[in-house]
């Protein structure tokens, strides 16, 4: 793979870990522990409260999968593996690495 199509992934990597990371940051606080005050908060939107923190627990689970691929991408590039199938060696296609950058596998070991 040429440098500059390396550069070109690398930077599309760099800016998704950089999303990932913000969204991470700004859902914090709400995914904080959900506060079981009877008075403040009814039953009723206690329960949305624990199921907004569920939602959030799993979007933060997501976004934690997909930071460790963005990783493993990042150092395949490092080892000059990037673009390379892990498994048989050959190139993957420029329009499949396009759609997921993250993916180290042809469509041929991937199926
Ligand atoms: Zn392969």
């Amino acid at each position: 793979m040429k440098d500059a199509d390396i550069a070109y992934f690398r930077d599309l990597l760099l800016k998704r870990q950089d999303e990932l990371r913000t969204d991470s940051g700004a859902s914090a606080e709400k995914r904080k522990p959900v506060e079981l005050d009877q008075q403040s908060v009814g039953r009723l939107s206690r329960q949305d409260a624990l199921q907004q923190q569920a939602m959030q627990n799993a979007q933060e689970a997501r976004r934690n999968a997909e930071l460790k691929k963005i990783d493993v991408a990042l150092v395949r590039i490092n080892e000059s593996e990037f673009g390379y199938c892990a498994e048989c060696g050959e190139e993957i296609a420029r329009a499949r690495l396009e759609i997921d950058p993250t993916i180290a596998r042809c469509v041929t070991c991937a199926a």
